[in-house]
């Protein structure tokens, strides 16, 4: 049922110690059919830069011996004054507030989001296509279910603005659960949002993104994962293509056996998943 893997981070990336030539010979014994490296580009500073620099270097060269092989970047939304605020804190990543005092108060505060580079810039270091995703406040804890409310407010709108950006090719990890868990129940989401959110996806070219993670996270239940399926289901029905991304970091297992019964559950079967169309390829 999944043949390809367009979401994994490399040695290049800040956060992951996985060797290209490992991704690049499992990949080969796993028979896949693209493969693509996302490295996480959060901000338009020198950590981050020197990491796409390295990972464009090294995978723009293993492509001439592996054809299957795609050059991707990991975009993140940041919110304005969080994005200036990280600018001048080179020590911090980008992803959320906690740990020191943000500007706002209020996470629901409609501020414009920015990512990192423009889609020229992209270009000119060789990438191919971004998995664009949100990651703000998911480490951030949810006292009440006001916050919480807030959160899924604030990741929605996130959503709806990758959905609509020109940087995204794959809405990456909808929904994501983070490091703690900050909801434990899919259905605490508002349907109507899915509805509006597949539309846009699906308006705009746009895939969207199985993360293994979603189903394979030992802290959550199997009502969530069966839940996050059927989600995937919808936005497959709705005629959203969805792509399958391992998220791997510092090792590279072969999961795809512990997801499919939960996607055969709800109906996938060989061919759904969709690889990357050529005519979506920036270069
Ligand atoms: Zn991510
Ligand atoms: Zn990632």
């Amino acid at each position: 049922m999944i043949h390809s893997d367009l979401h994994i981070h490399s040695e290049f990336s800040y956060d992951s110690s996985l060797p290209l030539e490992i991704i690049l010979s499992e990949a080969k014994k796993r028979g896949y059919r693209q493969i693509g490296i996302t490295d996480h580009l959060n901000l338009p500073n020198d950590k981050f830069i020197g990491c796409l620099s390295a990972s464009a270097k090294h995978v723009l060269e293993a492509k001439k011996n592996h054809p299957q092989l795609l050059l991707g970047v990991e975009l993140t939304p940041i919110e304005k004054p969080f994005f200036d605020f990280y600018l001048d804190h080179p020590d911090l990543l980008g992803y959320s507030p906690a740990g020191y005092t943000p500007p706002t108060e209020n996470i629901a505060i409609p501020y414009p989001l920015e990512m990192a580079m423009t889609k020229d810039e992209l270009m000119s270091y060789g990438v191919q296509y971004a998995v664009a995703a949100a990651h703000g406040y998911i480490d951030t804890p949810y006292p009440d279910v006001h916050d919480k409310i807030a959160a899924i407010a604030a990741w929605e709108r996130m959503q709806l603005y990758l959905a609509a950006d020109e940087r995204t090719t794959i809405l990456g990890h909808p929904y994501y659960h983070g490091l703690q868990i900050w909801y434990d129940d899919f259905s605490v989401i508002p349907y109507s949002t899915h509805e509006e959110l597949a539309a846009a996806l699906k308006e705009n070219g746009k895939y969207i993104e199985m993360n293994v993670d979603m189903l394979v996270n030992p802290k959550t239940t199997e009502l969530f994962r069966h839940q996050y399926a059927e989600y995937m289901r919808f936005m497959f029905e709705a005629g959203v293509r969805v792509t399958f991304g391992s998220d791997s970091h510092n090792a590279y297992p072969d999961r795809r056996n512990e997801i499919i019964p939960y996607l055969e559950a709800v109906g996938f079967r060989d061919g759904d998943f969709s690889e990357l169309d050529p005519l979506d390829l920036w270069q």
